[in-house]
């Protein structure tokens, strides 16, 4: 079998990986690459195959940078089925279908200014009805029970740890076992289950986001958030909270609960302003077979997302409201980067004023208006405005939903053995893939990274 390393290879996002068995070919993933808008274009657009080829997709789990580019590829001929978990798909479809609603969107905008200077429009990547279309492609598949994407290949998928429905992938063929990492998620983290270890493999393909760091644990950020909020009270403080709209904000809502049963959210109103968010918690609720065994029993008497003091505000007009009301209170909103949706109208509210507080609770990639904010430039734009950076800044990186780099490296000594041959590294900046590959060459297997577009026989 040919491996054709394509997107996430050295660097994160625009996961692809290419797989070819006896002419028959199919495809690990189909992300979108993020980047800057022309260089994300170009790669975005263009496939190193012909789409009506590929026989099937596997996908590992929903986040856009390994599904974002499905409708795309059906767009230009793909007719396959897509695999994944019941939960993947669910959450797949809302993201496909909300990042449709905003191409479409900007690019109504962007002709517009195309237009007045005698430029000829642009298409969008997809539209919603290509997103459409895409969704009625997914196959359901559970977990641990295999198919076949092509003759002669059985897949299975493990729970990933990672968020709602993700899957390690485990290949097999000729009795040769390659297992995809996908994301991997962290042990003891609320609401899902741990990442399941598999054994006997002959070939890893290993995410490395951030092989080379350590989180802080779990239980640290529970105490943080606590004494930000205890600060907050006393200043009549409004918090502002940028979170992504799948898993990071359920967690923040479950952290949330807990200190409201400690007693720590007395009069202090929180509310989840995020459509996205609100539809991906309800996806949540449809599926506790994903829950890990406190979760299901907290489920089993109540709603593990709701609280007394929880909103989850429904439309524009009330999220408009939320300006005139005062402190202290929490706003929970996407975009986890502060690059666009409801989270914008409540920076620019909140930040010229030193008494409230802006916590970070995920990666903020360069060039967002969350990295300006988190490294305190004095000024940003908002909107084509000016705002001075006033408020309190505070950054939770333990609440990521990545192993980090021990994480990773215990996940490779399950799988150590006479058999493992090799590990490559994908899904990582070079730096942070360069820290894990040299832990794992020390614990003797080999561990490659893989430039795009490279082939290798497995
Ligand atoms: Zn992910
Ligand atoms: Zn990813």
């Amino acid at each position: 079998m040919d491996v054709t390393f394509v997107g996430a290879a050295r660097t994160v996002t625009g996961s692809l990986h290419l797989f070819e068995y006896k002419k028959q070919k199919f495809l690990l993933e189909c992300g979108v690459f993020q980047g800057h808008r022309e260089e994300a274009e170009r790669i975005n657009s263009t496939f190193p195959f012909k789409p009506k080829d590929i026989k099937a997709v596997i996908l590992s789990h929903a986040h856009i940078d390994h599904s974002g580019n499905l409708p795309n590829l059906a767009r230009r001929g793909f007719t396959g089925p897509v695999f994944c978990t019941s939960a993947t798909k669910d959450i797949a479809s809302l993201l496909l279908l909300d990042s449709a609603k905003i191409q479409e969107y900007d690019f109504k905008y962007l002709n517009k200014k195309r237009a007045e200077k005698g430029l000829l429009p642009k298409e969008p990547l997809y539209t919603i009805a290509d997103a459409e279309n895409t969704i009625k492609q997914f196959r359901e598949v559970d977990y641990e029970s295999s198919f076949e994407p092509v003759p002669g290949v059985q897949v299975t998928l493990y729970d990933a740890g990672h968020i709602l429905g993700s899957s390690v992938v485990l290949i097999e063929s000729e009795g040769k076992r390659t297992l995809f990492s996908g994301d991997l998620g962290r042990k003891d983290m609320p609401i899902i289950k741990d990442p399941v270890n598999v054994d006997a493999v002959d070939y890893m393909i290993l995410e490395s986001t951030y092989g080379g760091r350590k989180h802080e644990s779990f239980d640290t950020m529970k105490e943080e958030l606590k004494g930000i909020i205890e600060k907050g009270k006393k200043k009549r403080s409004k918090i502002v909270i940028p979170a992504f709209a799948v898993e990071r904000t359920q967690l923040l809502v479950t952290i949330l609960r807990n200190l409201y049963d400690e007693g720590c959210l007395k009069d202090v109103p929180v509310y989840v302003d995020s459509p996205l968010a609100s539809n991906v918690t309800e996806v949540f609720r449809r599926h506790p077979e994903c829950f890990d065994a406190e979760t299901t029993r907290i489920f089993e008497e109540e709603d593990p997302f709701n609280f007394p003091n929880l909103h989850y505000v429904a439309d524009a007009e009330e999220s408009k409201s939320l300006n005139d009301k005062t402190g202290p209170m929490i706003i929970m909103s996407a975009s986890g980067m502060c690059e666009g949706g409801r989270v914008t109208h409540h920076l620019i509210h909140t930040i010229g004023n030193e008494e409230n507080m802006i916590v970070m609770t995920g990666y903020q990639a360069r060039g967002t208006l969350g990295r300006k904010i988190l490294e305190r430039a004095p000024r940003v734009t908002i909107f084509h405005d000016e705002f001075d950076v006033r408020a309190k800044t505070y950054f939770m990186g333990g609440l990521s939903a990545h192993a980090d780099g021990e994480d990773l490296l215990e996940y490779v000594k399950v799988a150590v053995d006479s058999r493992l041959r090799k590990v490559f590294l994908v899904h990582g900046e070079i730096e942070e893939s360069q820290a894990l590959q040299q832990k794992i060459t020390a614990l003797g297997p080999q561990a490659d990274i893989p430039q795009s577009l490279t082939t290798v026989s497995i």
